[in-house]
Parts: C-alpha cells; sequence; structure tokens
C-alpha cells in the first residue's frame, strides 16, 4: 500500500521525475523500468528538458556516438554542468563511459561527461566473449542480479571516494569491477534494463528520492 503524502515537498518526491538521455540508445527500456521502479520518466533531447528531471539515466548504446550527438543537439554542457551540481544520474554499459573521468581504449577525440572519478576500459571483455549474462553479487541486495553484458566496459581503477557495487565472481573477469557509485552518481557495465528485474533502477529511484 502506498503511504499518503503529508506535504506538496513529499507528493513530488514520492514521484521523483527521472530524465533518460534519448538522443541514442536503449531508451525505451529504461522508461519502461524507471516507471515500473515508481518514477515518472521522460525522454530528455533538448537542454531546457533538464529543468524538470530529479535525476538523469544515461542508457546503454555506443558513447562515441553519444557524445557527438550530445554535442550537436546541446545537450552536452548543460548536462556535464548539471551532473557537477550533483544531479543523481545513473549510466548503464555507454552511459557508465559517458560518466567516467577517464577512458581507455576510446576513439581519438572521444569526449564524455565525466563526474564519476573512475578509468573504464572500453569493450573490455574482449571479442570472444562480447557479449554474455549471469547472475552476479549487487551490495546490499539479498539475492543476485542478472546482468546482461553486451560489448561492456569495466572499471579499470577508482578513485578514493568511489564504492564498488558488483564484481564479477567468475571466469577470467573474476573480480572485475562492474558497477560503482559516488555520491549522487552510479554506473554499470551491464544492462539492468534488459536484465527483467527492476531492483537496480528502484536503487536508482530511491537514491533520488532521499539523497
Ligand atoms: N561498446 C559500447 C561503447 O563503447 C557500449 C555498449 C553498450 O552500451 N552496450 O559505448
Amino acid at each position: 500500500m502506498r503511504e499518503v503524502p503529508t506535504s506538496l515537498y513529499d507528493a513530488a518526491m514520492a514521484s521523483p521525475t527521472i530524465g533518460v538521455f534519448a538522443l541514442q540508445g536503449d531508451v525505451r527500456e529504461h522508461l519502461r523500468i524507471l516507471e515500473s521502479a515508481g518514477a515518472n520518466a521522460v525522454k530528455v533531447r533538448r537542454p531546457g528538458e533538464l529543468e524538470q528531471c530529479d535525476g538523469f539515466v544515461i542508457p546503454g548504446g555506443e558513447s562515441t556516438t553519444m557524445y557527438k550527438l550530445a554535442r550537436t543537439f546541446e545537450l552536452f554542457e548543460p548536462l556535464r554542468a548539471k551532473i557537477r551540481d550533483g544531479l543523481p544520474t545513473f549510466g548503464t554499459c555507454a552511459g557508465m563511459i559517458m560518466l567516467a573521468d577517464r577512458v581507455i581504449d576510446g576513439t581519438k577525440d572521444q569526449e564524455t561527461l565525466g563526474g564519476l572519478d573512475i578509468t573504464v576500459r572500453r569493450n573490455a571483455f574482449g571479442r570472444q566473449v562480447d557479449s554474455f549474462e549471469g547472475d552476479i553479487d549487487f551490495d546490499g541486495f539479498d539475492e543476485q542480479v542478472h546482468a546482461v553484458f553486451i560489448r561492456a566496459p569495466w572499471v579499470e581503477r577508482l578513485g578514493d571516494g568511489v564504492g564498488v557495487l558488483a564484481r564479477v565472481d567468475q571466469g577470467e573477469a573474476a573480480g572485475r569491477v562492474v558497477a560503482v557509485r559516488q555520491g549522487r552518481l552510479m554506473a554499470t557495465s551491464f544492462h539492468p534494463e534488459v536484465g527483467g528485474a527492476d531492483r537496480i533502477h528502484r536503487y536508482f529511484v530511491d537514491l533520488v528520492t532521499n539523497d
């Protein structure tokens, strides 16, 4: 049963508005799962649309296209500024790359929005294992989450203020960091938006609502 909001502030935050970067990537999946996690999910393509957002999601897709489109649509700098100013933001896969301060194996001139003090390696898992899935432990969850990796990055180095939420737990890549959080920013190498469950989106919606 839902609690009845007791003030206008509670009413607003009972269902936070979460924008999804909608110039490229698997936007629809995020919109759907954010709604199921209790948020009011909206597509964002223009800088003005950022104003309504209590939180923001950068989907999976292709980071080398995303940054160019963000530049073309003049979303890059306003979004970067919002993230610096504390807009809670969640990046999945290419979105993780977009949030990383440093990228290994990016294209020449590749830019990121930054904000997360991490170094990611693009397409880190190699060609043989381009895409794979498996169950992994996730910080604070009793049950494992199903993680789908598609030409995914991993986190190669983390700054002091960055917490690890998940690592790969088997195979050659065992121990590699695949989910992190730093303050109001979080990122996963995998795609919780295609894994079926909405627990990780709920985790993010909670972060938007409570932090
Ligand atoms: N390899 C892609 C990139 O570099 C990410 C793939 C994904 O988001 N599934 O941006």
